[in-house]
């Protein structure tokens, strides 16, 4: 599930290798991911990568002659870039940029799973900050959370941080992992209402967002290289660890089941104590 670190990464080491160079030729084997016909994919044959960026959980390819590509990876998305070319076979293959020059690097958009959910868009630049996808989101959590932090999680009234967090149209970037640990960082309630924080918890919040989502980008500077791995390693210490010690305190980490994901929080950090089992009894507590 990438989110901001791990599509930032992934704009990072694709705009390293990729800026300058020139598209050969482009294919679209998944049916669905292209989302816009005109331009057509194949304006872009023969024109220059000016490079690859990140705008929340999307990626940009710039692309010389005012062409834009707006990239969603959605829930099992991956921009990758091999040196060989993709088996016609591989059924995982969504999108193909073919990069022209020595040898057979490929830029392919690879989706895992049987739902294809993630998307393309091939816009004129002039155009890109109008689409929808772009034009709805909120200012980026990081590097800087948005000086207005706490007037934009006001707005949302009583609704919980970690469902606020996770809006994208009130701050971009965070999903389901990273809002565990930033809560957990914090010592925050998943339940804690937005319209409801003290000067000392907004600025905690906004620490917890820069440390968290900065650290994640730091260890990935590290470990990520291309062509970009089908599984990044995240280092999260409390999603994903439910029935484990609490790194802080050692006690047990708690989960909550959603019909699609898992929320985790430390019931001594977080909650003043309390467990919340099940869906039906954190709405109870919120
Ligand atoms: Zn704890």
């Amino acid at each position: 599930m990438p989110e901001l670190p791990e599509v930032e990464i992934t704009a990072r080491r694709l705009d390293e290798a990729l800026a300058g160079a020139e598209i050969e030729s482009t294919m679209a084997p998944g049916i669905n991911a292209l989302k816009t016909f005109d331009p057509p994919l194949h304006a872009l044959d023969g024109r220059t990568i000016e490079g690859i960026r990140r705008r929340g959980k999307h990626l940009v390819i710039d692309v010389a002659g005012d062409l834009s590509v707006l990239v969603h990876l959605m829930s099992a998305g991956r921009l990758q870039l091999y040196d060989k070319r993709a088996s016609l076979r591989d059924r995982t293959s969504r999108l193909l940029i073919r990069i022209a020059g020595d040898g057979d690097r490929e830029l392919r958009l690879r989706e895992f799973g049987t739902k294809q959910a993630a998307w393309v868009k091939v816009l004129r630049a002039d155009e890109l900050e109008d689409d929808p996808a772009l034009a709805t989101l909120g200012p980026d959590a990081w590097p800087e959370p948005p000086e207005d932090l706490r007037e934009r999680l006001a707005a949302q009234g009583a609704r919980p941080l970690h469902s606020v967090l996770r809006d994208q149209r009130v701050i971009a970037g965070i999903g389901r992992s990273w809002v565990d640990e930033i809560l957990w960082t914090a010592e925050l309630s998943p339940f804690e209402r937005a319209n409801d924080l003290t000067d000392e918890q907004d600025a905690t919040l906004r620490k917890a967002m820069q440390d968290v989502l900065g650290g994640a980008l730091e260890h990935y500077q590290q470990v990520v290289h291309l062509p970009i791995p089908d599984k990044l390693p995240l280092p999260l210490q409390v999603h994903r660890h439910q029935g484990e010690p609490c790194p802080r305190c050692g006690t047990t980490i708690e989960a909550v089941h959603y019909e699609d994901y898992v929320m985790c929080y430390c019931p001594q950090d977080q909650t003043g104590g309390r467990v919340l089992k099940d869906r039906r009894l954190s709405r109870l507590l919120k």
